[in-house]
């Protein structure tokens, strides 16, 4: 059965998940799509993210935890699919964080020795 979602009209990453805009998917099932970033930052860099519009990584924990651990799991298999199967998974929660598309993402990082400079 094909579930329904709640999309935002001006979200980007809704119309990446209803197939109005194009991106390069790597993995997708009914409630989940995962898609290179536009502007990688490490060798391996995809975006997981929720079909349903939740806003960030909280509000998503919130109505659909079993959402958010599936996104793991995502993150694990394409790890493994893509690079070596380590890998670095990165929700920015707002805009001092990083944050600048408000439709929830996990950065999936990897394929390369990662640094750490949060700053
Ligand atoms: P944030 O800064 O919100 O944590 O991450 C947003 C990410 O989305 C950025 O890494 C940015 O490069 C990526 N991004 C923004 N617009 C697009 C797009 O249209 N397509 C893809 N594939 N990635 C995008």
């Amino acid at each position: 059965m094909t579930e329904t979602h709640a999309t935002s009209s001006d979200c980007i990453f809704c119309a990446i998940a209803t197939g109005t805009m194009d991106a390069d998917i790597v993995k997708e099932n009914d409630r989940i799509i995962a898609f290179r970033d536009i502007n990688p930052q490490a060798e391996m860099h995809v975006l997981v993210i929720p079909r349903a519009h939740h806003g960030d990584v909280v509000q998503l924990a919130k109505a659909a935890p079993e959402t958010l651990a599936e996104l793991v799991t995502f993150a694990d298999e394409i790890a493994s699919e893509l690079a070596d199967g380590q890998f670095r998974f990165i929700f920015n929660s707002g805009p001092q964080a990083g944050q600048s598309v408000f439709h929830v993402h996990g950065h999936v990082l990897g394929g390369q020795r990662l640094g750490w400079t949060p700053a």
